[in-house]
């Protein structure tokens, strides 16, 4: 059976115990009590890219947790019932203060840095509209970095994101496209 790290131990159906077992090819939480199976997904993570007019992306620093003290874009949970595009302008204003408007989708990326905490990221594209940077919620500092000055980043997706983000400012230098 694959290795997976069993996280839930109870049957959210009936209180039953859960246990691994294949079902349809792949180990699944199935109750002992009431067969009921508890699917594993990634939660939905968003995150807001910002850059200013000098080519600078805004960033948090975290200040609890694992991560404290460790930088990051900008991010926050999908609530349920909740659309990804109104999550990403409350989270940022949580976080940073700040008033956004979505440009577009940058890019979408599994994070699996966390096995017992797996999500799904959609980073946003953004601008700001209103507000001044201030640091809240989950960050205790927010800040522009020049994208080759970064600090230590906390989520190894954002420096993926991050270098997607060089190469677009790079080609929009030189003409050939428009962020
Ligand atoms: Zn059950």
């Amino acid at each position: 059976m694959k290795k997976i790290k069993q996280r839930f131990f109870f049957c959210p159906m009936c209180g039953g115990v859960l246990n691994y077992r294949y079902y349809q090819g792949q180990p699944r939480l199935t109750c002992d009590s009431c067969t009921y199976i508890m699917y594993e997904n990634p939660v939905v993570g968003v995150a807001a890219i910002i850059v200013n007019d000098e080519d600078q992306i805004l960033l948090g620093r975290r200040k609890g947790g694992q991560y404290a003290g460790l930088w990051c874009i900008p991010c926050g949970y999908v609530e349920y019932d909740e659309d990804v595009y109104h999550a990403v302008k409350r989270e940022i204003k949580e976080e940073t203060n700040l008033d956004i408007e979505v440009i577009r989708v940058f890019t979408v990326q599994s994070n699996f840095h966390d096995p017992e905490h797996q999500t799904v990221g959609i980073w946003f594209l953004s601008r700001v509209t209103g507000g001044e940077p201030a640091a809240g919620d989950d960050l205790d500092e927010v800040k522009y970095f020049n994208l080759d000055q970064l600090p230590m980043m906390s989520f190894p997706t954002d420096l993926v994101v991050i270098q997607c983000l060089r190469k677009e400012l790079h080609r929009r230098r030189a003409g050939l496209r428009s962020v």
